[in-house]
């Protein structure tokens, strides 16, 4: 359906192409430790320098020879000339001989075949091969994983545990990243009080705040928490001022409607621009992108469950590429709905669903409660989004796009 449809309702993708089309990636860099660079986003790619396995190596634990030697079938009966235990640089081997070699030991010039020592009986000087292997056998070869000159990670990659262990794999200890994105988060709002505090007639507790802190901190980057900001425009203003001058980018929660007391659209308005988006997403329609003092801002709804929504699906991306990644938007799974829920009026909804497995073990979506947008608790429960595209009923059985949170908050 195109925006037409949906008077003053941006569609999702319209908005975040938007987004993402404006976004500067940070060139500042830094080179860190591979231990230390969980999460990190690499600037440069990284090459192999060597081969892995650097050699040819054994599979199994068992004997090495050359499988001209026995020929299929044949119990053969050869001498032992030396043992190769892992970390050991063997010998050529003696032709018409075996080796005892063990797993991860390098296979010897002259040898092509290992048999596992579970087929073969031997002396302390001899071995007999009681199955014959086939030529090549339990040999895991020289560069099988990695051959020296080929990129093993590419710039742009957001650094996983398993990058951690390949990069080590070939030998680099130290690796060079885009410094932390470093994003300013407030939240607007004369009810807000700080949990830990009593609750007194007409407050409620700052959530945003610690899902916004979350969200930043499961994404790899440092924030600067600015706590809450009362709905004064001078507040606002001097707040905006410190995030601009302190941040790259600046998140914000509340206050972005047009009523009264929203006064973040006027006070970005006054030290930047802005523009206040109608987003065709539910949770979360009004959302503002702009700039403080040329610092990048993005205006959040107040709403808990719009926050989370509008910050995992919109914010996200958009300071993905900021920080310098490649692989920013995350890949929906075709999952059945195991729920009925009628077409969405005007807007693309984000379902707070559990993705679980039905009575035949396949797939299925279950919605995880209360839809409205200040029911975070189900958001908790849930571990994803079914998407609900406009024009569609969904009924129990009908194909539904999923967005695991793991996918989302990392
Ligand atoms: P607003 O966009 O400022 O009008 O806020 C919309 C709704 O979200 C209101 O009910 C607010 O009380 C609530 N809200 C705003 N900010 C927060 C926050 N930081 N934590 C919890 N609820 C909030
Ligand atoms: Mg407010």
């Amino acid at each position: 359906m195109s925006c037409c449809d949906q008077p003053g309702l941006q569609p999702v993708e319209q908005a975040l192409d938007t987004l993402l089309s404006s976004a500067q990636a940070i060139t500042e860099t830094e080179i860190i430790p591979v231990a230390q660079a969980l999460g990190r986003v690499l600037s440069e790619d990284q090459l192999s320098t060597v081969d892995v396995p650097p050699a040819d190596n054994s599979a199994m634990d068992g004997f090495v020879f050359n499988s001209v030697a026995p020929t299929e079938n044949q119990h053969i009966t050869l001498p032992i000339s030396q043992r190769i235990p892992a970390g050991v640089a063997p010998q050529p081997l003696q032709p018409g001989s075996a080796a005892r070699i063990f797993t991860g030991a390098e296979v010897p010039i002259g040898a092509d075949t290992v048999v596992m020592q579970e087929n073969c009986e031997w002396t302390d000087d001899k071995v007999t091969v009681l199955v014959a292997p086939k030529t090549g056998d339990n040999i895991r070869p020289q560069g099988q994983d990695i051959q020296s000159g080929s990129i093993i990670i590419s710039r742009g990659h957001r650094i996983k545990p398993q990058d951690m262990g390949l990069l080590a794999s070939v030998g680099i200890a130290e690796v060079p990243v885009y410094r932390k994105l470093k994003v300013a988060i407030l939240s607007t709002g004369d009810e807000l009080i700080e949990p830990g505090t009593e609750l007194q007639p007409g407050q409620i507790y700052n959530s945003n705040r610690y899902t916004l802190a979350g969200q930043m901190n499961a994404l790899g980057f440092d924030y600067l928490d600015l706590g809450i900001v009362p709905d004064d425009l001078e507040a606002t203003e001097q707040a905006l001022r410190k995030a601009a001058n302190e941040a790259d980018c600046i998140v914000t929660s509340g206050g972005v409607s047009v009523g009264e007391e929203d006064h973040v659209k006027a006070c970005v308005e006054k030290l930047g621009g802005i523009d206040l988006w109608k987003l065709a997403i539910k949770p979360g329609k009004p959302l503002a992108f702009g700039n403080v003092l040329g610092t990048p801002f993005l205006g959040l709804p107040g709403n808990p469950a719009a926050v989370f929504v509008t910050c995992a699906i919109v914010a996200r991306p958009y300071l993905l590429k900021t920080q310098g990644a490649n692989d920013i938007l995350p890949t929906p799974i075709q999952v059945t709905a195991n729920f009925d829920r009628p077409k969405p009026a005007k807007r693309q909804e984000y379902l707070r669903a559990k993705l679980t497995l039905d009575e035949n073990g396949e797939a299925c979506a279950e919605l995880a409660g209360n839809q409205s947008s200040g029911v975070l608790s189900t958001a908790s429960v849930g571990n994803g989004f079914a998407i609900h595209p406009l024009g569609d009923t969904i009924k129990k059985g009908d194909p539904t796009q999923f967005l695991l949170f793991s996918d989302l908050l990392f």
